[in-house]
């Protein structure tokens, strides 16, 4: 991570420098074309200023040029040029010259005999006059003694002043006398050339600098001299005794056809770009330098905005790249997590497809399993009927042996009454079997009645009627051994809502399982209470027989429950009584306190009949 970071650090700083340096490239490179492009554009003010020099200057020389014939002709300097001429004549010509001199705007004027030797001039009376003085050298003296018309620019070796000399012979009646010359002052003309945007030079066909914006220019030359143009010069004398040093301008190249200088001359560095036209006429070059500075400020500004805009547009790309490229990485992110959740959806619908087939599978399965069920169910449902008949049946029997076993008994005692002759006790007897037979077609119609279908109509039932019946029917068994019975009824009678023969099959029931139970032991005793109490009666048979198992307190109540052996018992007694009480709105139930069975009859108690 940290690594990762170092790199992309060291990455960025890498594009940063590439950046700044491609930026000094493009400043330095666009910065010098740029430069070029504007010293380019101030070549043509250049051209301006240079052509008013050269105009103003030529102006200045035509001014002058023909004042000199015009002024040699008059006789005053011809008579003071005379040999034998009298001082009153020289001193008139002095006085001419002056006053010529101050009227023209000259510097100087001055007439020289043929030797050269100036005999009047305008400063006659001054320090420095150039009477008594020999020019003799100066070429503008040898050109008018020629008969021509001098003219000359020189630095004057009298007054150490530059002038341009013009000169003309004078004559009398056609014989040169002498010659005229007139010194035209050209500080003026400097004066005028002296502005901070450009330098002005006007040089000699030697190549040295006379006329100059900068008074350290002057007399300076631009190359290097040769002996002979030394000479050259020392003949004329033109610069006196100024050692013509060399200026510090160097060449440096070429704008457009215009040399390229540059001055270098201690704290003084500045580069100019040259504009120049000869004037042939004077064998003078005129020079303007423009200073570049300017310009290449001017160029840098332009270089210095054109990179910020750059700049400025390069991070606008640059950020718009960026967001685009952002802009795709969320796109592309956004789709990756559309076609992963395409994915999963897709994923997700397979194993549902699947879990949809399982689902069928199992429903197809489960609906053959419920057909098999059903088939199953039907078979049990048919074996269970036949079971219920074969069930009726042995109840039937079961629940008719009892009275049968007392018509017997009844039966065989009335024929043994028959045959002691004891009609009364006879009868008696068959009244009993009577009774007993209705019973048992009440049995019947109780078993029918087994499958919880009571059609009986209940009535009020007295206990002691019911007790009495149902030990009548049980005697016959009651008296074959040896049973202690003891019934426990209150005296009054004791009313429930009930059927009197079903609830008598109850009681009939339960003392019949107490007599098996007890099974001919020695002291063996059953106990019958009724009692009555809010609103119930309840009835206790209780024998001191072995009790009934643990564990089977619920399973007794159960059809076909019994722990008797093959065909003595057939499990339907309990059942029976459990569902004849029940109809009855009452309950039975097992109670176990001490030793031996005890059931309990629960039922809600009648009003007490009045006796
Ligand atoms: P069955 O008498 O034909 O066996 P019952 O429904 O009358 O059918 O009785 C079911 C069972 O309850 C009996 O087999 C017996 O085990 C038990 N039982 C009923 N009464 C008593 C009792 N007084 N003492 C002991 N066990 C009893």
């Amino acid at each position: 991570m940290g690594q990762a970071a170092t790199r992309l650090g060291r990455r960025r700083l890498a594009a940063l420098g590439l950046a700044l340096i491609l930026a000094w490239a493009l400043l330095v490179q666009g910065g010098s074309w740029l430069a070029g492009q504007h010293i380019k554009a101030t070549i043509p003010q250049g051209e301006n200023i240079l052509r008013l020099a050269v105009s103003g200057l030529r102006g200045e020389l035509a001014r002058h040029e023909r004042l000199p014939d015009l002024l040699a002709r008059a006789p005053v300097l011809s008579n003071a040029l005379h040999p034998d001429a009298a001082p009153a004549e020289v001193a008139a010509a002095n006085l001419y010259l002056r006053h010529v001199t101050r009227l023209m705007g000259l510097s100087d004027a001055y007439v020289m005999d043929a030797q050269g030797m100036t005999v009047a001039a305008s400063n006659f009376d001054r320090d420095l006059s150039f009477v008594g003085q020999s020019f003799a050298y100066r070429p503008y003296f040898t050109q008018a003694l020629a008969g021509g018309r001098g003219q000359f620019f020189a630095l004057g070796t009298t007054s150490g002043k530059r002038g341009y000399y013009f000169a003309a012979p004078v004559r009398d009646r056609g014989r040169i006398l002498g010659v005229l010359a007139l010194k035209v002052d050209v500080d003026a003309i400097e004066d005028s050339w002296r502005a901070a945007e450009y330098e002005m030079i006007v040089t000699d066909s030697e190549g040295i600098v006379f006329l100059a914006s900068r008074r350290d220019w002057q007399f300076r030359s631009l190359g290097a001299l040769g002996a002979q143009a030394r000479a050259r010069i020392a003949a004329t004398r033109r610069y006196d005794d100024e050692p013509l040093d060399m200026l510090p301008l160097a060449r440096t190249g070429r704008v457009s056809g215009h040399q390229m200088l540059r001055l270098e001359a201690g704290d003084d560095r500045r580069e100019f770009v040259s504009v120049s036209e000869t004037m042939p006429e004077a064998g003078w070059t005129v020079q303007v330098l423009l200073d570049t500075a300017p310009a290449r400020r001017q160029a840098l500004q332009g270089a210095v905005a054109a990179l910020l805009i750059v700049g400025a547009v390069l991070a606008g790309v640059i950020a718009w790249v960026q967001r685009r490229a952002r802009l795709r990485e969320r796109l592309s992110i956004q789709a990756e997590a559309q076609a992963q959740l395409e994915g999963r959806v897709k994923a997700r619908t397979r194993e549902l497809a699947q879990l949809n087939d399982r689902l069928s599978a199992e429903i197809t399965e489960r609906r053959a399993t419920e057909d098999e069920l059903r088939r199953t169910q039907r078979h049990l449902v048919q074996s269970a009927k036949l079971a219920a008949l074969g069930q009726m049946s042995a109840a039937l029997s079961h629940e008719l042996n009892q009275p049968l076993g007392a018509v017997r008994n009844f039966a065989a005692n009335a024929v043994t009454y028959l045959d002691r002759d004891r009609p009364q006790d006879t009868r008696a007897n068959l009244a009993r079997i009577l009774s007993l037979t209705d019973r048992m077609t009440e049995i019947g119609r109780t078993l029918r009645n087994f499958a919880r279908k009571p059609n009986a109509q209940l009535r009020p039932v007295d206990l002691h009627d019911v007790m009495r019946d149902a030990l009548e029917v049980i005697a016959w068994r009651i008296g074959k051994r040896q049973v202690a019975l003891n019934l426990d009824l209150p005296p009054q009678p004791l009313c429930v809502m009930a059927g009197p023969v079903r609830f008598q099959q109850v009681i009939v029931n339960l003392l019949s399982n107490a007599l098996d139970a007890l099974d001919d032991r020695p002291d063996a005793r059953i106990d019958i209470t009724a009692r009555a109490g809010e609103g119930r009666v309840s009835v206790t048979v209780r024998d001191n027989g072995p009790g009934v198992p643990e564990g089977l307190d619920d399973r007794v109540f159960d059809p076909f429950f019994s722990t008797k052996g093959v065909g003595s018992g057939l499990g339907l007694g309990l059942s029976i009584s459990f569902n004849i009480i029940k109809d009855f709105g009452g309950e039975l139930r097992l109670v176990r306190d001490g030793q031996g069975a005890c059931f309990v009859i629960d039922l809600p108690a009648l009003e007490q009949e009045e006796p």
